[in-house]
């Protein structure tokens, strides 16, 4: 699968709305592909009190719920169509749950693709392999 496909994904997923009186979601949504070919997504919640979270992270459950655990792709979109790279949280939390996520492939921008190592260098974990 492209990224241009993934892209779409991503951006069909959005449903940019207020959830109660303090709280939002789906302004942001991430679309992850695995090693065995299946495409999860998510989208971020925003709440007070740092009680919500990112797409990514939200996409990562539904593959972990799943039973997997490799991204090979992924691209995070936000409700006007730009992409967002992941924050750090989600480097570290997608470096965390497969030890060969780090060569992950992210869109970072339209034209642009790098790795989560390049997004994450000097793994305090990976330093030591
Ligand atoms: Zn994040």
């Amino acid at each position: 699968m492209i990224f241009d496909e993934l892209y779409n994904i991503a951006k069909k997923t959005l449903n940019p709305r207020q959830i109660s009186k303090n709280s939002s979601a789906s302004s942001v949504a991430a679309a992850i592909l695995t090693d065995k070919g299946n495409v999860y997504t998510g989208v971020c919640i925003d709440t007070p009190c740092s009680m919500g979270f990112c797409a990514e992270h939200a996409a990562i459950a539904s593959m972990i719920t799943a039973g997997e655990n490799r991204i090979v792709k992924l691209v995070a979109v936000y409700k006007d169509g730009s992409i967002i790279p992941p924050c750090g949280r989600c480097r570290e939390f997608i470096c965390q749950i497969h030890d060969d996520n780090y060569k992950c492939a992210v869109m970072v921008r339209k034209d642009t693709i790098v790795t989560i190592d390049d997004l994450l260098p000097y793994s305090w974990e990976r330093n030591n392999l």
